[in-house]
């Protein structure tokens, strides 16, 4: 009888709280991820929140879910057009280039690519369609081509950060534009400016705000009701929060049962980032150490805790995964001595009970590990290291007195 796995509990931020997984559609699971707004290499702390939701994304299918993961591309956006015209190319030509570099980053890192990633530019109608709704239901209004989301018209604005109105007013430092009805007011379409890429909309040329991409097309791929949303812990506010607000003001029935956040790098202990100096992109990892040490070394902290990337931690995952695949080589040069010679005798392998109960051991701790809010650490610093070592005994034993962990019949 087939064993039952443990269930999946996760730390959802909306309730603050881990909960017991649970899909809407039974087998089925819709995952929305906030991708990068692609107008450089990609640096560390991206690494961080992709390797994370890969580990979501592979242990949801483990445990038997189609899963529908959506991961999009921010192609718009005033970083994007700022570098552009530095360097003097075509703002999309230029974000398509870096989506090529942030994908070739993810393969080396081994993520899985995700069911759809879609690219603002190409969204244009939904997101535009979106805002019609909106408007129509009284939630945004339009100043001389700009569209903004009304946030005194959205009931629950602060549920999933936690902050009210009043803090924001109080926390303001940028100038208050007098066309807002209420300073927290944000974009959801901003009209076109000189030297800008623009698109035709019912309220004149502009592009969208930045936080409606990710209603429209979280809903154009998995309908407004979907199972997990997740993204960097900076994501909540204002950008979760935003989603939120125009998502319920578009479809009353929109709801996400999951958030799911991912903590901060920090380097040298202090918050990764370009003005501090102290930025590293995955690039320069990749080029001194193989990829999966960076993976190894990410996951070697839980996804929710900050991490400090160090290279002399990044030495000590180096050596951990050659470890680890010097052992699985080692196994199997054991190992095909054994299957020469069973198949010389018509005999079959079998592994042996202690060998067996240690892949038992191995499998458990892992389904109840990734299962307790995906504990990766543990599982790559004990319950692993256990195993190898089991392996490495089981070999050293081979060699000196010839007996084996796998037996023939
Ligand atoms: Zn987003």
């Amino acid at each position: 009888m087939a064993k039952v796995k443990p269930e999946f509990r996760v730390y959802n931020s909306m309730t603050k709280q881990k909960e017991v997984f649970k899909s809407m559609v039974e087998g089925k699971v819709g995952m929305y991820i906030c991708g990068v707004t692609a107008y450089d290499l990609s640096h560390i702390g991206h690494a961080r929140a992709y390797v994370a939701f890969d580990v979501l994304y592979r242990f949801l299918k483990y445990l038997g879910y189609e899963v529908v993961y959506v991961r999009n591309f921010t192609d718009v956006d005033d970083k994007i057009i700022k570098r552009a015209n530095e360097v003097g190319k075509d703002s999309t030509e230029l974000s398509r280039s870096f989506c090529i570099e942030f994908q070739n980053d993810m393969n080396d890192l081994q993520c899985l690519v995700p069911t759809h990633q879609p690219r603002v530019t190409d969204h244009m109608e939904q997101i535009k369609e979106m805002i019609v709704q909106i408007i129509d239901n009284g939630c945004a209004y339009v100043v001389e081509g700009d569209v903004y989301f009304s946030v005194d018209k959205s009931p629950n604005y602060g549920i999933l950060s936690g902050r009210k109105l009043e803090d924001n007013r109080a926390g303001e430092r940028v100038a208050v534009d007098d066309r807002k009805r209420n300073p927290a007011d944000f974009a959801l379409w901003k009209s076109a400016k000189p030297g800008e890429p623009f698109w035709d909309s019912p309220w004149g040329p502009g592009r969208p705000g930045w936080h409606i991409e990710c209603s429209a097309m979280s809903a154009h791929y998995l309908t407004p009701t979907f199972d997990i949303h997740g993204g960097g812990m900076d994501l909540i506010f204002p950008h979760h929060e935003n989603e939120i607000a125009q998502s319920c003001a578009a479809c009353s029935e929109s709801r996400i049962n999951y958030w799911m956040h991912n903590g901060f790098v920090t380097a040298n202990d202090e918050k990764m980032s370009k003005s501090l100096g102290n930025f590293f992109t995955i690039r320069e990892a990749t080029k001194r150490y193989h990829p999966l040490a960076l993976r190894h070394f990410l996951l070697g902290t839980h996804y929710r805790s900050p991490v400090n990337y160090s290279i002399s931690q990044i030495e000590i995952s180096s050596e951990s995964v050659f470890y680890i695949y010097q052992t699985l080589h080692d196994c199997e040069v054991a190992l095909s001595g054994f299957e020469e010679s069973a198949s010389e005798s018509g005999k079959k392998i079998r592994i042996s009970p202690a060998a067996q109960e240690s892949i038992n051991k191995l499998r458990d701790e892992f389904e109840a590990k990734l299962s307790d809010d995906l504990h990766t650490p543990t599982v790559l610093n004990s319950s692993l290291q256990e195993a190898l070592r089991f392996m490495n005994t089981c070999m050293n034993t081979l060699k000196v007195t010839g007996v084996d962990f796998f037996t023939t019949v």
